[in-house]
């Protein structure tokens, strides 16, 4: 089946019977990211993860837990 990555609209082949095909078909997913995206999405989650302001949600969390 092809799939159309949803941030760079490239139309990429899927194996049919591969999981993500199968969870497209069900609509347990309904959007699909090429590989080239998922990559660059990883790296910009993890740069975020660095960042203060993740930092801060997480204290709080973390502080609602204990009190
Ligand atoms: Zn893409």
């Amino acid at each position: 089946m092809r799939a159309q990555c949803i941030l760079c609209d490239e139309i990429n082949k899927l194996d049919p019977f591969s999981l993500l095909a199968k969870q497209l078909r069900k609509k347990r997913k309904l959007t699909y990211i090429c590989d080239n995206c998922n990559d660059r999405i990883s790296k910009k989650t993890y740069e975020r993860r660095q960042n203060d302001n993740f930092k801060l949600y997480r204290e709080e969390v973390e502080d609602d837990l204990l009190n």
